[in-house]
């Protein structure tokens, strides 16, 4: 192996600071200090105060949907869909190739996961290998637009019909997506975002329910709220997943800050694939026309026998040049030792969530990433596998 000979090359391109896969777009300080002002004046900390109800106001415009219900972060939000139409048994279709909290949630609701494998060019849960795992026992597709690119939802509400089955979508990715000019959160009964720090769009923690119908919503509101219909009544068995006037003043910054962040991410993908157009052995995704893209996430597949070396050894060596990838997701859910014993979890069920989960990396991207830090991590890559391949 020529490992050394690589390992002192790319210290020539070693960056001085670190660079991670995402960093949050920040609101001006002395904007979120005035909203804090106003906060300190009114001692309005949380449940539906002003912030959050111009915060809820404004997010309905801005995703254009009618009913929303904000929450203190994501996980609770898929927790909450999933009781608000009754799922709280039997088995729900879904994708192992997903954040550890869309099968948690199942879990947390004593739902079995059944998983099933994903497309290997949208790496969403494929369509056709659905209709096969539904049993008497089966609820719902859960199904995830991971890196923000849209599941087949025609498919799958199609199959959901034919069979009674609600679809939950963790659109955890996918904020201000659209399909054509629909949003793509306003498909399935219920879709759930996730505001993490880490996601394009976010207020420190904090997520949202979108559904279908005022009714729903109006279900939603009480869940998140313990149950509680007015001081002397309590209708149901909830939970606290109320979102707080913190979360909602941030929220209400960024929302000011969203498309350029955006638009930022478009321009600095396209750098990324023009960089990294002509190296052998690596693939990654590009627009679907239709679709307006939110740039969430730069994942790139390495296919160890083209490019030289594999994803470990790639990633490895991206941080000894102070480089951070991620390896989302790996390894899958079904690997995880909680299910992993489970008849779908098998790998020969998930052949091409287990290919894509051993070969997927997602480079850093970010709105103010320089393009000039994009340029020398195409470069790092193209030198390694260069040097790996030459003999
Ligand atoms: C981030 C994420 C979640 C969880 O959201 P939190 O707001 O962090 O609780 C759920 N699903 C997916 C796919 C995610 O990436």
């Amino acid at each position: 192996m020529r490992d050394e000979g690589i390992e002192n090359l790319l210290t020539r391109h070693r960056l001085p600071d670190p660079v991670y896969v995402t960093r949050p777009t920040m609101p001006e300080l002395s904007s979120y200090h005035s909203h804090l002002e106003e906060i300190w004046r009114s001692r309005w900390l949380t449940n539906d105060g002003r912030f959050h109800s111009e915060f809820e106001d404004k997010l309905r415009q801005y995703l254009h949907v009618e009913h929303i219900n904000l929450f203190v972060n994501g996980t609770i939000a898929l927790l909450v869909a999933l009781q608000a139409l009754d799922i709280d048994g039997g088995e729900v279709l879904t994708t192992p190739f997903t954040f550890p909290a869309t099968i948690h949630v199942l879990h947390w609701n004593r739902i079995t996961p059944v998983f099933c494998d994903i497309d290997a060019d949208t790496f969403n849960i494929d369509p056709t290998g659905l209709e096969r795992r539904i049993t008497p026992d089966t609820k719902a597709v859960l199904a995830v637009h991971v890196y923000g690119i849209p599941c087949d939802v025609e498919a799958i509400q199609s199959i959901a019909d034919r069979h009674g089955l609600h679809v939950i979508y963790d659109a955890a990715h996918a904020f201000g997506v659209n399909v054509g000019d629909r949003s793509i959160v306003k498909y399935g009964d219920i879709s759930a975002l996730s505001f993490h720090a880490t996601k394009l769009f976010t207020t420190i923690e904090g997520g949202a329910l979108v559904s279908g119908t005022e009714r729903e919503r109006e279900r939603i509101r009480f869940l998140k709220n313990f149950g509680i219909s007015d001081e002397e009544h309590v209708i149901g068995p909830g939970i606290n997943g109320k979102m707080n006037e913190f979360q909602a003043a941030f929220g209400l910054l960024e929302l000011e800050l969203v498309d350029q962040e955006i638009e930022n991410r478009r321009r600095l993908t396209q750098l990324y694939r023009r960089h990294l157009e002509g190296i052998k052995g690596l693939k990654y995704p590009n627009d679907v026309p239709g679709v307006r893209h939110n740039y969430g996430f730069f994942p790139v597949l390495v296919e160890p026998g083209a490019f030289g070396t594999d994803r470990s050894r790639l990633s490895d060596l991206l941080r000894l040049c102070n480089v951070f990838p991620r390896k989302y997701f790996f390894p899958l859910c079904s690997r995880y030792p909680c299910y992993s014993s489970l008849p779908s979890a098998s790998p020969g069920n998930l052949p091409t969530a287990t290919m894509v989960a051993d070969r997927v990396l997602c480079l850093p991207l970010y709105g103010d990433l320089e393009e000039s830090v994009v340029k020398t991590i195409c470069g790092i890559i193209e030198t390694i596998h260069t040097e790996t391949t030459k003999r």
